[in-house]
């Protein structure tokens, strides 16, 4: 007989667990991370925490691996090679703060917005921007411009909020679900759960975007759209409705400005702005009065068609009048648009119907009793049960900012926006249209405060940041004429623009998780010889000072003067605040921290806490006290208990006031963060069912957001679907007022600024010659990395090592290429060789990789011919950071409106390429592994190499 080992079925897999929010996207779920002997060695979903629910991603289980990284950074450094080299020495901090106080000192004494701060995806952007703010430069901003900006702003100017962080699909209720241009990426597991939630249902799921992965792969209606169309598409599915007449009159009534009265006066400096009464009270035309009356006052019966004389003898039609007859025109029948946008004209047709026929034949009816703003009681809620969710596959387009208006629009004709089955706000949102803030910056000094935020929402062109010669004040062209309304800044422009000194040189760039010399630029190789270019005249970089904070070895840490290494997300004090980038669910606001659940062991500090030290050196206002010593001593940490951005409101919502018993406001309680780890690291408040629904119009809840500071006042807000701020622009390009663009600029602002939603070819589309480069390219973010950060994490890579260009098989044929076949991409702005794989799901004018797989040869620690570097390709050096020259001029690649970075309107050729060595290119020389860092073992798993030296490998 023989004796099996004993196989222990319930082995201890933990000596203690301790509850925080996983980094490992931007989804930010609640997280068990169970220890043993001190170490992570099992990561488990909070079944409680309202994001999650308990699910857990392979990305989240895999932040073990995050945090035992052989690329962690272990000691602040020191350049002593050139730029590029990764040549350092380690210093100690003290050393790495006082270089930091000295260069930030002495430019805040002289010219403040010689300072450029930019982050990436750092989570703590309310206390970043605010930093900027205190040490008073105008040029901060974190990675939204270039990720999906045009999604947030669009629906901040349209409807109070957007998609994810905004709002989200009444999963529970939904019948019919419309994602557009989204792989599998933010808000990562509600969505996963949601749609799980719908297909259970039988509930229809169409997915709009050119590749079949993803949400798209699992959907019942794959729409593979030729990128850069899908407003026309909408637009289309517009004209449907409204030809049809099924379209949500009462609800535009009560809840939009579509019975406003427009003026009608062409040429004139009023052209297209509401009529107003003396008050500024804008006007409607009452059917029942049969007259001019305040179209806000609450039982207003307002005519929605109908031309009408106002009392200086002036016409004005209702907006809503403006609208039909724009998309009733013929050039958005299905039968127009669809050759444009690849999609039968049938299949639009089918898909409006079914819009349609859900919304309106479909309809729940909520017996829930609510106020509205007026004081009018209801006993129904009323839901049109379509639902709507969209990304980067929107936004990132010279004209997303329209598209991602058009979907609003869309929904808000249907009458889906905030009623059950539709889609519903998450509190903080929504917001006032466009939200009061305005950019700070117009004047800024030398030791001075900024007056506001850098990052803010303009509301026509006496909002914009110039100088008195029309000249931008920021670095990044933001607010200027060239993205008037770029509420989260141009990050993709900062690097180019300071290299150039357009508009001025500046002196240090500090940036904080942005591989900018990577994955997260375009025209990857020209910046990174911007980033080692020097001025002849003085033989100093042209971008004199890099200081950049990162956990982990990436490609950036080798551009950098001064390293400041950060903690993984298991060893930091964070805060995900409702003044930040919400995790609110729609029936309640939500909040949550992290807490390190391990010590570090390296020499590595929070961002957040070094920014708060370095802020308390340089004696800024809000971080140091009147006697001078820092506000904050306990680091971010304290800032997080003790900070108040207005009385009684801080960084976190629950469990204020001194005995924690307050929530939304209340004086900072000294146990704060304890209640938050003993509640699971969150805080999470439920409204009341008269609260739940019709958020921009009910009493509720709109006085309970007062209370929570989400807005001042308790007025309804109004649904914006015509937009005057966008009009005030137009009028100013036509010549009107005494804010004026350039001449040169006149016409692109007349085109862009439409007040209703518009289609418009990409720019890049309309300025290349479109034989030369027939197709296009995309990416997509995979399933389970997170840019960078994933696709170095020994778990993940196992999955997904390396990227293919995927092509059409019909299109492969056309070409003469196979599968496996490398061929050269080339675009306006570069080549590049990879290799291909064909498939059936994409559409056939379009190719695709996934995103930020490919790696500089030896940077995060990998091997140098790891196949990421070898295999692997990235296809930002084929995009530019410019387009092609218009009349003589380049001009960022750019929404014109936002500022928003148009990755997807890039252009290529395909062609195959002569068999040789099966290596991507371009290659670049391999990165030295900075000192410090040992090298990753060989087979890199939990635990392998034992205790070789600190930490696990
Ligand atoms: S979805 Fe994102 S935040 Fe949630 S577990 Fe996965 S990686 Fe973590």
């Amino acid at each position: 007989m023989s004796h099996e080992p004993a196989i222990d079925l319930s082995p201890d897999v933990h000596d203690e667990v301790k509850y925080t929010t996983c980094y490992m996207c931007a989804c930010r779920c609640g997280i068990k991370v169970h220890l043993k002997d001190g170490l992570v060695r099992y990561i488990e979903g909070n079944k409680d925490h309202p994001i999650n629910k308990g699910v857990l991603c392979g990305k989240g289980s895999s932040g073990i691996m995050q945090h035992y990284s052989p690329a962690r950074l272990k000691k602040p450094l020191k350049r002593v090679g050139p730029r590029g080299e990764a040549k350092f020495e380690e210093i100690e901090w003290d050393e790495a703060m006082a270089i930091a106080t000295d260069w930030l000192g002495t430019i805040r004494a002289t010219d403040p917005k010689k300072l450029a701060f930019f982050t990436g995806r750092d989570q703590s952007q309310s206390l970043t921007g605010w930093w900027a703010a205190q040490y008073g430069t105008p040029n901060f901003a974190a990675h939204g411009g270039f990720c999906s900006v045009n999604m947030a702003a669009a629906g901040l100017y349209t409807i109070g909020g957007s998609f994810w962080e905004f709002g989200e699909p009444d999963w529970d209720r939904a019948k019919y679900f419309m994602i557009f241009g989204v792989a599998e990426d933010h808000d990562s597991n509600p969505i996963k759960t949601g749609m799980g939630k719908l297909k259970a249902r039988g509930s229809k799921v169409v997915s709009v975007n050119p590749v079949r992965t993803g949400y798209s792969a699992i959907a019942d209606e794959w729409v593979g759209i030729r990128p850069g169309t899908d407003g026309l598409f909408v637009m289309a599915l517009i004209h449907e409705l409204l030809h049809a007449d099924k379209v949500d009159i009462d609800y535009l009534v009560r809840y939009t400005n579509l019975p406003w009265l427009v003026i009608q006066d062409p040429g004139k400096a009023d052209h297209g702005l509401f009529a107003r009464d003396k008050d500024g009270n804008p006007l409607a035309f009452d059917n029942k009065a049969k007259k001019l009356v305040n179209a806000r006052l609450p039982e207003v019966v307002p005519a929605i068609v109908g031309e009408v004389r106002l009392k200086d003898g002036r016409k004005a039609v209702p907006a809503f009048q403006i609208l039909a007859e724009r998309y009733m025109d013929p050039q958005y029948s299905p039968d127009a648009v669809a050759a444009t946008c690849g999609v039968k004209a049938a299949d639009i047709r089918r898909i409006a119907a079914e819009l349609a026929e859900v919304a309106f034949e479909q309809t729940i009816e909520l017996d829930i009793e609510w106020t509205d703003w007026a004081g009018r009681k209801h006993d129904k809620v009323i839901g049109r049960p379509v639902a709507m969710h969209a990304m980067r596959g929107i936004s990132a387009h010279t004209n997303g900012f329209h598209t991602c208006r058009a979907i609003h629009t869309l929904q808000v004709l249907l009458g889906s926006v905030e009623v059950p089955g539709g889609f519903r706000f998450k509190p903080p949102f929504p917001k006032p249209i466009p939200p009061g803030q305005k950019p700070a910056g117009k004047t800024y000094a030398p030791n001075t405060p900024l007056g506001g935020l850098p990052l803010g929402f303009t509301t026509g062109p006496e909002d914009l940041l110039l100088e008195a010669d029309g000249t931008p004040v920021r670095i990044d062209k933001a607010y200027s004429w060239e993205a008037p309304i770029a509420s989260h800044g141009l990050m993709h422009m900062v690097i180019t623009n300071a290299w150039k000194g357009d508009p001025y040189p500046i002196d240090t760039l500090v940036m904080y998780m942005a591989n900018m010399s990577w994955n997260s630029t375009m025209n990857t190789k020209g910046v990174m010889e911007m980033l080692t270019d020097k001025d002849p005249a003085t033989g100093e970089y042209k971008i004199p000072r890099i200081i950049y904070s990162d956990a982990y070895f990436s490609e950036m840490v080798a551009y950098a003067d001064l390293i400041l290494p950060d903690t993984t997300y298991l060893e930091r004090w964070d805060c995900i605040s409702l003044l930040d980038r919400p995790i609110c669910e729609a029936d309640g606001p939500a909040d949550a921290i992290r807490q390190p659940v391990v010590e570090p062991d390296r020499d590595v500090r929070g961002f957040q806490s070094v920014l708060l030290d370095l802020g308390a050196r340089l004696k800024l206002p809000g971080m140091t006290n009147s006697d001078g010593t820092p506000k904050y001593p306990g680091g971010y940490a304290d800032y997080i208990v003790n900070h108040e951005r207005t009385p009684g409101i801080g960084p976190l919502a629950g469990f204020r006031g001194k005995d924690g018993e307050k929530f939304g406001r209340g004086e900072p309680n000294p146990n704060q963060l304890d209640e938050y780890i003993k509640n699971g690291a969150f805080w999470h408040h439920h409204l009341e069912p008269s609260q739940k629904y019709y958020k921009f119009a009910n009493k509720d809840y709109l006085d309970f957001a007062v209370h929570m500071g989400f807005i001042g006042h308790a007025d309804q807000i109004v649904m914006q679907i015509y937009s005057e701020p966008m009009q005030k622009f137009r009028l100013a390009a036509e010549g009107h007022g005494p804010n004026q663009p350039p001449e040169h600029m006149r016409e692109r602002l007349k085109a862009a600024f439409d007040p209703l939603p518009i289609w418009y070819m990409p720019y890049e589309e309309e300025l290349v010659d479109t034989s030369t480069y027939p197709m296009h390219a995309l990416t997509q973010r995979p399933m389970i990395m997170y840019h960078s950060w994933g696709s170095q994490n020994a778990w993940l890579r196992q999955i997904l090592g390396r990227n293919k260009l995927y092509i059409s098989t019909v299109k492969a044929r056309e070409l003469g290429i196979d599968d496996g076949d490398w061929v050269r991409v080339t675009s306006h702005n570069g080549s590049i060789k990879v290799q291909v794989k064909t498939m059936e799901g994409v559409n056939p004018d379009t190719v695709w990789t996934w995103n930020a797989i490919g790696k500089r040869s030896g940077s995060w620690n990998l091997a140098p011919d790891a196949p990421e570097a070898k295999k692997g390709f990235l296809l930002n050096h084929l995009i530019s950071e410019l387009l092609p020259p218009r009349d003589g001029r380049r001009y960022s690649n750019s929404d014109p409106i936002t500022g928003q970075a148009a990755w997807f309107d890039l252009r290529v050729r395909v062609e195959k390429c002569e068999p040789g060595e099966e290596v991507s290119e371009p290659q670049f020389p391999t990165i030295n592994l900075p000192v410090g860092l040992d090298p990753a073992p060989t087979v890199n798993r939990f635990n392998a190499g034992g205790k070789t030296r600190k930490g696990v490998r």
